[in-house]
């Protein structure tokens, strides 16, 4: 049984409790029983975005102006449906990260049209989203992007690549990054809502990845768009991803605490079931020291999140700062957590389709996804020296 203490602390509220509750019900009932199955994931995916539409989460992946719960996307309410769904099922989690991440830039700057257009599907589950933001040359470097958008007389015209790109090949519309050349570097990349159908939009490769889920190169060759799926104003597309991201890197912090909160599960229910020379394993002051530190790594995670979302949600602040504190720490502990689990499973532990097994898989790449965690050490240190220097005096000029 997972701990819930956390489900008091001041950084929730009672809708955020009362969800929780809910959502467990509704995880045992219907996503559990799933299992691990890893064939035929693109047919997983579509089920599990039926299941989650049909059971109102996605609705908390948009404003509640096109149906969504909050006025505004609740951070904290993200993160609680992660860390869940995470803990159950790793797919169940990627599908619904998608559906906000995929629909994040047009809930925050999209026109009236863009928002009516994808956000109701996006909320039932009968639109499947991504983001395609990422080059194979630029990477963690997104303002050295070389995608390009040109304007023309009808709209604009697309020529380029992305690659690792989320629920490519099976998506309904990519929110699309690429350089209109307002200025260089991060201030002339724009963003565009693409229907997955348009012409010159091809798949050119599916990526097969450690743990299974969808993932494509994409191609665009001539891709013509019309004017109005510009997102916001042209060269404003480093920030708007940058402003969706702020949002959901919590929340991959929320996916890891859930992975490891089951890891932890796993190893405690393994260490009090174990019998060894005539002893538990949990009686053992070795792996007493291990499952204290998986606990630590585990509450220490969770507070970094919710604190995170708590500054953004009830403040409002930017919170850069803590959302990258949030993901690095969650993201590597639970690396730890996780491989300390297989450790006391021993042998079972590296047996394929065992669940810690495939927790150790399933955590490795958030890790490196929506900003490596070299990137978050970037952010945390620029600002901390900001701070620094901010607040010292300064020196009087010499006589
Ligand atoms: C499973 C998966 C799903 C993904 N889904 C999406 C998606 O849906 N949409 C999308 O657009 N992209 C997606 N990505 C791409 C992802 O965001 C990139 O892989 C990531 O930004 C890193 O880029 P890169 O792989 O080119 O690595 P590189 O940029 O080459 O970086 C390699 C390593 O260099 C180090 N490094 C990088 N920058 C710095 C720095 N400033 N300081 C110190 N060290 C640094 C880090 O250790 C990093 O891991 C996905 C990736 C994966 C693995």
């Amino acid at each position: 049984m997972p701990d819930r203490s956390f489900l008091d602390w001041p950084f929730l509220d009672d809708s955020h409790r009362a969800l929780a509750d809910r959502l467990e019900a509704w995880c045992l009932h219907e996503i559990a029983p799933l299992g691990h199955d890893e064939t035929d994931i693109d047919g997983q995916c579509r089920h599990l975005l039926r299941l989650l539409g049909d059971g109102g989460w996605l609705r908390y992946c948009i404003p509640a102006s096109h149906g969504g719960v909050h006025p505004q996307l609740d951070v904290r309410s993200l993160s609680l449906i992660r860390e869940t769904l995470a803990r159950h099922h790793g797919l169940a989690d990627f599908v619904f990260a998608m559906q906000g991440l995929g629909s994040g830039v047009v809930s925050l700057f999209g026109s009236a049209a863009q928002k009516a257009a994808i956000l109701p599907g996006v909320a039932a589950g009968t639109r499947c989203a991504a983001f395609a933001l990422t080059e194979l040359e630029s990477g963690s470097d997104v303002a050295a992007m070389t995608t390009s958008a040109t304007r023309t007389a009808g709209g604009w015209i697309i020529n380029g690549a992305k690659t690792y790109i989320s629920n490519g090949g099976i998506a309904d519309h990519y929110l699309l990054f690429a350089r209109t050349g307002e200025a260089p570097g991060a201030k002339g990349i724009s963003a565009f809502l693409v229907p997955a159908d348009t012409p010159g939009l091809v798949i050119a490769e599916r990526i097969r990845v450690i743990a299974p889920h969808p993932l494509a190169t994409l191609h665009f060759k001539d891709m013509a768009l019309p004017a109005d799926s510009l997102i916001g104003e042209a060269g404003r597309g480093f920030a708007q991803a940058m402003a969706s991201l702020d949002i959901f890197r919590t929340t991959v912090g929320a996916a890891a605490l859930g992975f490891a909160r089951r890891a932890l599960d796993e190893a405690t229910a393994r260490a009090t079931g174990r019998r060894l020379q005539g002893r538990l394993l949990a009686d053992n002051a070795v792996i007493q020291a291990m499952l204290a530190d998986m606990a630590l790594a585990v509450d220490t995670a969770a507070l970094l999140i919710y604190r995170a979302g708590w500054l953004r949600d009830v403040t409002g602040a930017r919170n850069s700062r803590e959302a990258a504190m949030a993901k690095l720490h969650a993201t590597d502990s639970a690396q730890e957590v996780i491989d300390k689990a297989v450790q006391i499973h021993g042998g079972l532990g590296v047996v394929h389709g065992h669940i810690v097994e495939s927790l150790y898989r399933e955590v490795r790449a958030l890790r490196i996804y929506e900003g490596a965690s070299e990137v978050q050490r970037v952010v945390i240190a620029r600002q901390h020296l900001a701070q620094a220097a901010a607040a010292t005096p300064t020196q009087p000029a010499a006589a």
